[in-house]
């Protein structure tokens, strides 16, 4: 396959989807050309393919000719050589990696300029002083990103002659010291480098080609690649183009235009333009730009050109579209487009709007892939709670909508050392640069003077759902301070931000949370009809008002209600040392009993919130010394001022159940085994609240679970204590309603072993929840508390791991073990129902594993409830599609036996299976009375649901919906 391809080069398939290969801004500069036939200037791309040839054993024998071939076409093309004394072709050389990565990586404009052809341009255009403008920026960029110069010696030479000419402004630099200026830049060069400038445009080019390959991995890309997820071995591709000039003249200018508003979603064009100014201009805030609007004054052709333009872009890309463009002496030309970024506001409100759109016509479907986890949040994110009293300091353009308090810190390192030390940062500078990157990624809010909407700091504020206002003029930056007026802010004062209003307020403004709009709404009710038959979404909460607000955020139930939480409380604990202290059995069940009344109280609450839906109950799990005081403490105690009576005795009680290793020790049901009166007490707790909850007219469906059981015969001894104890509750006289609640009985699958023998462990399970938390630490071996710390950023610095095993699920690894389970456990029980209750069941790419795994729910913190919802239905989306490829390879090798959601084991049958297995022995198999019949449902979705990475990245279904993070979680596998 060729390197090079040039923009109007007939490909097989839509270029637009070719970003693998020529990168976004190819992708997309080979669409506007040969697709829509747009006014785009004549260039050709270098592949991804090339870069990462450059990146594995240097420059590509085949690489110069073919770029020489080009170069040869594209001067054919605009009857112009490059370097030509008399009318030289100038060209830009573009970064353009797949995913957009604003600012990070490097463009050189105006090549092919040297002391000769500057002097033919200037003959071509009757404009020496144009000519001398041209050559003075290309040195510097040339040096700066191709030679490494530092751009700070450039900016002081062309600052010192501003000054000489008596000017603030670039375009009033007269001629004379634009020539000087070059001479001096030059020789800034030849002093760093030991070379003159490079004069030959062979050179020039070859070294801009090989600058942009290496920016690849400039420090500045690898951290926004870490930040983003991208991974670092994807290359960039080159994009060679002939210039225009916005810079020409005042019929001429630069801009950036979004097809609809980046910040609110809100219909109609967006943007910022420059008169008289090339590229970066526009986006470094260093002149004050004009809107669109202002464009249709002056250049009202131009205006209307581009309107259409954006039309045709929004119903082509069926999306918003972010565009770059330049008018050279009243000619419109596109530089860039791409389906822009916006915030999550915006993409919740344009995803809806667009499905009833004529033009666009998006499906539901399709709008909920366009949103992202992100999107999401931002949303979510607190605003300010309004009133209050805090007068406006002043105000700027709510670039990036969402309220920040932090302490004001004014460069980008200052702001990351106060973010080390726990402080919330609001960063405030003239205006952000990618130097900034590090800076602006630990602020809570963003805060600049200058610079317009589509500014550096605007543009990847928004692109991280960050708050900022920017432009807020009135700002005057000190040394380490900044003021309005005479307000001066210091170092370290508080700063709030609202990002929607673009107001700055001085001090803490209160914040609330934030009211989801009904987009928000809408989009999450269209997931849930595409993901509830496939995939539900519970929550981990452990008291009645979480349980409350999970299901306010949409959970279907409890996945993990956690009952040491209620132990912890303050008025709970001593009763709970009492029981681990008791020296008689006599002891022992009087604590018992204490505590089975307060848990009573406890689960009642929680049963109401969650009437109708299944409650997960975990008996007790950490180790008991969690309980216990600290032996550290109290040794130090007794050093000092020495222990009374009963601290002896809990010191001694610490000692004893002291573990060298507590998370492989005395826990989970090992603990009942040890004190087995206590999963009998929690049960009966839970019994009486749930028939007191049956009495109320309530509906409770509980689930108990329990955890780290590593084999049958541990399991059926543990079942054994739960049915005892609720076969007492329903037997008790006094009680009858106790026969509607629906019971089942279930156990956690958090070791490698559970996962393996999942068969034994399903003859005595009515269900299983992954406990992927544990089964992480246990599969790798990794101590979380010690590994996160000390070694986690060096093996994913070295890419020894692609992400954190504790954040995203270990698709290859757990992920194998969890089908296995999976698997081997439905083999023994068909209707097994199944779920996760880690803290990856909130997480979209492992929520995408579970679902490929064949799991029947999710379930993670309230909060996280809305963002499942969404990757539940995006899983099931991009399951679906590669899985019909994929079967004849893959199905019979992972014959996933996902249970049809119809064939629900009727809870009622749960709480017989009890009853008949208690009353029988308790050595038979609850699992032989699930009909035999019962065959596994070869659900054909479902056994066609795993989807290689690489299929996923092939497959030609329409993907400029698909969301970032997923296309990213593809790449992962
Ligand atoms: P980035 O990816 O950082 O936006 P670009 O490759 O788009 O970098 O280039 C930076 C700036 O240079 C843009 O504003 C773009 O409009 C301008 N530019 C790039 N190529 C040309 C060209 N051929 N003619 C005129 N301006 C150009
Ligand atoms: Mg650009
Ligand atoms: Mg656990």
């Amino acid at each position: 396959m060729p390197y090079v391809f040039d923009f109007d080069h007939a490909h097989r398939r839509p270029p637009m989807e070719m970003k693998d290969l020529l990168g976004g801004k190819g992708a997309n500069l080979a669409e506007m050309t040969s697709v829509l036939r747009l006014p785009v200037p004549p260039g050709f791309t270098i592949s991804t393919d090339a870069c990462r040839a450059y990146m594995d054993q240097g420059w590509p024998s085949a690489l110069g000719a073919e770029v020489a071939r080009a170069r040869r076409r594209l001067e054919g093309a605009m009857g112009k050589v490059i370097g030509d004394p008399v009318d030289p072709l100038l060209v830009s050389v573009r970064s353009g990696a797949k995913f957009s990565m604003p600012g990070m990586m490097d463009t050189v404009l105006n090549l092919g300029l040297n002391d000769r052809s500057v002097m033919g341009l200037a003959a071509q255009t009757n404009d020496e002083r144009f000519a001398y403008d041209s050559y003075r920026r290309f040195v510097s960029m040339y040096g700066r990103i191709v030679l490494d110069l530092p751009g700070e010696d450039f900016d002081s030479l062309f600052d010192e002659a501003k000054e000489k000419a008596g000017t603030t402004s670039d375009a009033q630099v007269p001629t004379e010291l634009l020539i000087t200026l070059v001479d001096q830049y030059k020789e800034l060069v030849e002093r760093h480098t030991g070379r003159p400038f490079p004069q030959e445009p062979d050179d020039q080019l070859r070294g801009a080609i090989e600058a942009v390959f290496r920016s690849w991995n400039g420090a500045r890309a690898r951290a926004y690649r870490d930040r983003e997820h991208i991974a670092h071995d994807l290359g960039t591709a080159v994009n060679v183009q002939a210039m225009v000039f916005g810079n020409r003249d005042d019929r001429s200018g630069t801009g950036v235009g979004f097809t609809r508003d980046p910040a609110t979603g809100a219909k109609g064009a967006y943007g910022d333009f420059l008169v008289n100014a090339q590229g970066e201009d526009v986006v470094a805030g260093i002149r004050n730009t004009e809107p669109l609007s202002a464009l249709d004054e002056r250049f009202p052709h131009v205006y209307a050109e581009l309107m259409a333009i954006f039309a045709r872009l929004e119903r082509h890309y069926r999306d918003m579209c972010d565009t770059e463009f330049t008018i050279e002496q009243g000619k419109l030309w596109m530089l860039q487009t791409r389906v822009g970024k916006r915030t999550g506001r915006a993409a919740l409100r344009m995803a809806a709007e667009m499905t009833r759109e004529r033009e666009i016509r998006l499906t539901k479907a399709e709008a909920v892939q366009r949103i992202t986890e992100d999107h999401l949040e931002s949303v979510l994110h607190p605003q300010f709670a309004g009133g209050g009293g805090h007068a406006v300091l002043t105000t700027g353009l709510g670039a990036s909508p969402g309220a920040a308090v932090g302490r004001a810190y004014f460069t980008a390192d200052d702001a990351a050392a106060a973010a080390a030390r726990g402080e919330a940062v609001v960063l405030v500078r003239s205006e952000t640069s990618p130097e900034d990157v590090h800076g602006m990624l630990a602020a809570q809010g963003i805060l600049t003077a200058r610079g317009g909407l589509v500014s550096h700091a605007a543009v990847v504020a928004r692109g991280w759902g960050k708050p900022a206002v920017v432009g807020a003029e009135a700002l005057r930056l000190g040394d380490r301070s900044v003021s309005v007026g005479d307000v001066t802010v210091a170092e370290g004062d508080w700063l709030s931000i609202d990002g929607t209003q673009g107001t700055v307020m001085l001090g803490q403004v209160p914040l609330t949370a934030a009211e989801p709009s009904e987009e928000f709404l809408t989009i999450l009710e269209w997931a849930d009809d595409i993901r509830r038959s496939h995939l539900k979404v519970r929550a981990n909460a452990d008291t009645g008002p979480d349980a409350a607000n999970a299901r306010r955020l949409g959970a279907e139930g409890i996945g993990l209600c956690r009952t040491e939480h209620m132990f912890l409380a303050e008025d709970r604990l001593p009763i709970v040392r009492r029981m681990i202290l008791a020296d008689t059995p006599e002891d022992e069940k009087a604590a018992l009993e204490e505590l089975r009344v307060a848990q009573r109280a406890d689960f009642v609450e929680i049963l109401e919130a969650m009437d109708g839906l299944p409650v997960t109950i975990r008996l007790l799990d950490p180790p008991l010394h969690e309980f216990l005081p600290s032996t550290h403490e109290l040794a130090i105690k007794e050093a000092t001022v020495g222990l009374d009576a009963e601290e002896r005795r809990l010191y001694q009680a610490a000692r004893s159940w002291q573990e060298a290793n507590p998370m492989l020790g005395t826990r989970g049901v090992r603990l009942g085994v040890i004190k087995p009166g206590l999963y009998g007490m929690q049960v009966a707790a839970l019994m009486e609240a749930a028939t007191d909850r049956v009495m109320a007219g309530g509906h409770p469906i509980i689930e108990i679970m329990i955890p780290l059981t590593v084999s049958g015969p541990e399991l059926e001894l543990a079942r054994s204590w739960v049915e005892e104890a609720v076969a007492g509750e329903l037997d008790a006289p006094d009680r009858p309603n106790a026969r509607a609640v629906e019971v089942s009985i279930g156990t956690m699958i958090e070791t490698p072993r559970a996962a393996l023998r999942a068969g034994d462990l399903a003859e005595f399970a009515e269900f299983f929840s992954f406990g992927t938390n544990d089964l992480t630490q246990m599969t790798f071996g990794f101590s979380r508390d010690d590994v996160e710390g000390r070694m986690m950023s060096a093996y994913l610095e070295k890419g020894l791991l692609a992400r954190n095993p504790f954040e995203v699920v270990d698709a290859d690894g757990v992920g194998e073990l969890v089908r296995m389970g999976v698997e081997r456990g439905r083999a023994v029980r068909p209707d097994l129902k199944i779920g996760v209750c880690g803290e990856h069941g909130g997480d979209p790419a492992s929520i995408a594993t579970f679902y490929e795994a064949g799991l029947d729910y999710v379930s993670c913190s309230p909060f996280r409830v809305p963002v499942a919802r969404l990757a539940a239905a995006q899983a099931v989306l991009e399951g679906a599609p590669v899985a019909v490829r994929s079967t004849a390879k893959k199905a019979g090798k992972r014959p996933v036996a996902k249970k049809a959601p119809a064939k629900k084991a009727p809870a009622k049958k749960a709480i017989k299976t009890v009853k008949q297995a208690v009353k029988k022995t308790v050595k038979k198999a609850p699992a032989r009375q699930v009909p035999a019949k019962k065959k596994v449902p070869a659900k054909k979705k479902a056994a066609a649901k795993k989807a290689p990475a690489k299929g996923v990245a092939k497959t030609t279904v329409k993907k400029a919906a698909r969301s970032r993070a997923v296309a990213k979680r593809g790449r992962r596998r």
